[in-house]
């Protein structure tokens, strides 16, 4: 892992799916309309695995896509937590 976590601040979020174009491995729509963060390496959930804020590692190979949904993200509500 990178030591990298990732989280969606929901309150925030706009819907438009523009983190899950870019890293569909992290990022996920669900029923709800809000998007969430998820574990990598999984099959794709069907509703959200994680709780709003709550936040998820973001593997070595993944950094760059999530650093990309972040600066991306017109909602301003994807946050990096670096351990
Ligand atoms: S890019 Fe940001 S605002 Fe858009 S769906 Fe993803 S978290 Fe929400």
């Amino acid at each position: 892992m990178s030591g990298i976590k990732v989280w969606i601040d929901q309150d925030l979020c706009t819907g438009d799916g523009i983190c899950e174009e870019i890293a569909p491995a992290i990022f996920f729509g669900a029923d709800d309309g809000l998007y969430y963060v998820r574990e990598a390496g999984t099959e794709a959930p069907t509703e959200p695995t994680h709780s709003f804020h709550e936040p998820v590692d973001v593997p070595d190979d993944l950094v760059e896509a999530t650093i990309d949904a972040a600066e991306e993200c017109p909602g301003e509500c994807i946050f990096l937590d670096v351990e």
